[in-house]
């Protein structure tokens, strides 16, 4: 079987790279430095269609598909993991929701902006008390006639302290369970939401990561996305997606990384050589190529899965979990190879081994991954 992608992949793959070298490369280092998100940035992903990729021109979407997203978060990746988790956070985990559950008039009023640019999104699953295990979910929204009123806390939100929009989970039926979640669409600004402070990171920094404060929090009831009391189904589905996009950012580190561990090797000269003619490093070098062509190839026969509207929740546990795990070991061996100059920050492999750490955690721990693996081939 076949899991190249076609020419307009490539074109896209070609485009993003040049705009990523050109645009994003400069900034990366500033970004992880000053902490701050970089919302310029951002505006020329959604003029260049890259935040709209996988929706249709008719809600600002550039006519793409997911596979697209995918190869644009990995090329987003290679030069700046902050970037690719705020594409990530935007598109995947809150435009596609409102694309796949949201209303004709959600759709017009808040995803086409989000696929322009024009407002940045974020996704609030996780509670201080409910992490992996999502369904414990607090939250609380109770219809009061022509308006849902919401209570609780979520922690963590990607894009948090920039965002405009935002998808919550909240419980509407407490005695139902996960049958008893549902989504909602919220505006920066509604009486009753409070940002919390951005949270201080490992790495990626500028990405906005914050706690959202629901204290009688009143929106519209057409704000509910999709049909009330389905919001577990609605996450569980998104998650799945999500998870080839992790993988693709972890990819696009390990990438990154790889590239500039290789172009290290050929110059540091040490005993009369370069130490790329080591066979210490060839090793090295080796397994790390072995290990990124291998989760490019699972990462392509996922997405490829996806869009042939497949079943792939087991394939992008697997994927999330190979492209994470070789993306921790591809970028602990590019620090190696730089040596002591890997370990300091004018290097980008150092950041960028900051950076993967965060794809063996988000949407879903590799625990997690690990556990919807067993499950399936243990038909649990
Ligand atoms: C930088 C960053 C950005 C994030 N962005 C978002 C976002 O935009 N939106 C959002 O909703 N969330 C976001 N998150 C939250 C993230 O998805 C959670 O942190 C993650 O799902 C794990 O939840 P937890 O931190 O509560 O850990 P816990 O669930 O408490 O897990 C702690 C440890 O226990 C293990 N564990 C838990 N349950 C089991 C089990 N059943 N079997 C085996 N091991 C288990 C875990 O694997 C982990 O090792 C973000 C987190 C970070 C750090």
């Amino acid at each position: 079987m076949n899991f190249e992608t076609n020419d307009e992949h490539r074109m896209i793959r070609k485009m993003v790279r040049d705009f990523a070298e050109k645009e994003i490369a400069p900034l990366a280092e500033e970004i992880d430095a000053s902490d701050q998100f970089p919302h310029g940035l951002m505006r020329r992903l959604g003029e260049l269609g890259i935040l709209g990729m996988p929706f249709p021109e008719a809600y600002g979407g550039s006519d793409g598909d997911y596979f697209g997203l995918v190869i644009a978060l990995e090329e987003v990746a290679r030069v700046s993991g902050s970037l690719a988790l705020i594409l990530d956070a935007h598109t995947s985990l809150c435009c596609e929701p409102i694309y796949h559950f949201g209303t004709e008039a959600q759709r017009q009023k808040f995803l086409i902006p989000l696929a322009r640019g024009e407002k940045v999104g974020a996704f609030g699953l996780t509670e201080p008390q409910a992490g992996s295990d999502a369904g414990a979910t607090l939250t609380r929204a109770v219809r009061d006639d022509d308006a849902w009123v919401i209570n609780g806390q979520k922690v963590f939100t990607t894009n948090g302290s920039a965002a405009d929009v935002f998808v919550i989970t909240a419980k509407t039926d407490p005695d139902k369970g996960t049958r008893g979640i549902s989504s909602f669409i919220i505006e920066k600004g509604t009486p009753g939401l409070r940002l919390g402070r951005e949270e201080k990171k490992m790495g990626l920094n500028g990405t906005g990561t914050c706690a959202l404060f629901f204290e009688n929090c009143r929106i519209p009831a057409e704000n509910l996305l999709g049909a009330e009391n389905e919001g577990f189904k609605q996450f569980m589905i998104t998650l799945d997606a999500g998870r080839i996009a992790i993988a693709a950012m972890a990819l696009g580190l390990a990438q990154g990384a790889f590239e500039r561990a290789v172009a290290y090797a050929k110059e540091r000269v040490q005993f009369g050589r370069p130490i790329a003619q080591f066979q210490a490093i060839q090793w090295m070098v080796a397994d790390m190529a072995t290990d990124i062509e291998s989760a490019r190839l699972m990462l392509n026969k996922v997405a490829w899965m996806k869009e042939q509207g497949l079943r792939y929740t087991k394939e992008a546990a697997m994927l999330k979990l190979l492209a994470t795990e070789v993306s921790e070991r591809v970028c602990y061996k590019a620090v190696q190879i730089l040596g002591g100059y890997g370990y300091i920050r004018d290097y980008a492999v150092e950041r960028m081994y900051r950076d993967q750490r965060l794809c063996a955690i988000g949407e879903g721990t590799n625990e997690i991954q690990r556990l919807v693996i067993a499950r399936q081939v243990l038909e649990l």
